[in-house]
């Protein structure tokens, strides 16, 4: 991954004056992804001596509470004391982290659309991103927003000023959207990068245990529940789906990221190369898409339920009743094949 000179000069001469007021934003239902490099990017521009305050539109997932600066993340929809729109009215410099479009800001977007002032930074590995930045670090060729962000920190200051403390942020990016060291991007330099950060002193078991094996009783049986009885396999067993009512999710004391992982699961059956599942919330059904190899659910996301994302990994939304939502990706999945697309 080639980060062009000329950015990082123009990003260094955006943060040459220290004291300017910060804003970090990710997207809604932030991950582990968005949450690990918002926090490590603040953490470096304090100690440049900027004032930095972390916004997400909506809660994280209980599983990252442990995370190194967490607590100081203002969460939009709760934020009763209206911290984030004034962070954005008086921002000087925002960066957009994990996300290619405000429009995945949902309800934060209009606030932010607020302040016609600040500059704009991206800084994400999704496919198309949005034009509208004065400077952008998009790299969809990296596995992570983390490790673009380590890469940034590399060529903008070198790698002495990362902390125990950003190791950690950085690592849980790295090792969930990979999937645990095992999806596509694994370049030699992102293992060179784990090797810098042990050096700083990450302890990855430790991590590990913190992010996978920190679930509720609840999310356990409501994973068993949901493979047994609401995973389908359509198209000659090559195509999944799986979908969550809020009745279900109630009895299941469901919380925010507790069906983290179920739509990968269903890729583990050697011959299913598409897999989707449908989360009820109260306005819209959450669609996460997933898929192998050359199948490219970003394509099928766009296309069909108005969303993006990686070529593997995809989301989007429907607004119709989950019956309607199951016959519609029935006859797209029919349709995508058809045309050849599932190979
Ligand atoms: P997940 O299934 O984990 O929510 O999302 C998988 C990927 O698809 C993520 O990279 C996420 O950013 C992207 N994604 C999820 N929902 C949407 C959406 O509504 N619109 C777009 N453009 N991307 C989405
Ligand atoms: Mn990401």
């Amino acid at each position: 991954m080639k980060i062009q000179q000329e950015n990082i000069l123009r990003l260094r001469e955006l943060l040459a004056q220290p004291g300017q007021r910060v804003v970090i934003l990710s997207h809604t239902n932030p991950d582990g992804d968005a949450v690990g490099s918002s926090l490590a990017w603040a953490e470096l521009l304090r100690t440049m001596g900027h004032r930095v305050t972390c916004i997400v539109p909506n809660k994280y997932p209980y599983f990252l509470d442990w995370m190194p600066g967490i607590d100081q993340v203002v969460v939009f929809k709760t934020d009763a004391e209206g911290r984030a729109a004034a962070a954005i009215a008086e921002a000087d410099l925002i960066f957009c982290l994990d996300f290619n479009a405000v429009t995945r800001l949902e309800n934060l977007t209009e606030t932010l659309e607020s302040n016609t002032r600040a500059r704009r930074i991206l800084i994400d590995h999704h496919l198309s991103p949005d034009p509208h930045f004065d400077l952008s670090f998009s790299f969809p060729e990296s596995s992570s927003t983390c490790f673009l962000v380590y890469s940034i920190i590399e060529a903008l200051c070198g790698v002495d000023v990362i902390t125990q403390r950003m190791a950690e942020c950085l690592y849980v990016g790295m090792m969930t959207d990979t999937g645990n060291f095992a999806f596509s991007f694994l370049t030699p330099e992102l293992f060179r990068a784990v090797a810098v950060l042990i050096e700083k002193g990450l302890q990855i078991p430790d991590i590990h245990n913190s992010v996978y094996n920190a679930y509720t009783e609840g999310r356990a049986r409501l994973f068993g529940y949901a493979i047994n009885r609401k995973m389908e396999l359509i198209e000659d067993g090559t195509v999944a789906y799986m979908s969550l009512l809020e009745s279900e999710m109630r009895r299941f004391q469901f919380q925010q990221g507790d069906s983290e992982g179920f739509v990968n699961y269903a890729l583990t059956i050697k011959k299913v190369k598409m897999s989707a599942m449908f989360l009820a919330h109260r306005k819209f059904i959450r669609v996460s898409l997933r898929s192998r190899g050359d199948v490219d659910v970003n394509l099928f996301a766009r296309r069909y339920f108005n969303g993006g994302g990686h070529k593997n990994a995809a989301g989007g939304k429907s607004f119709v009743s989950m019956r309607e939502t199951i016959d519609h990706y029935i006859r797209s999945v029919r349709e995508f094949a058809e045309e050849g697309h599932l190979g």
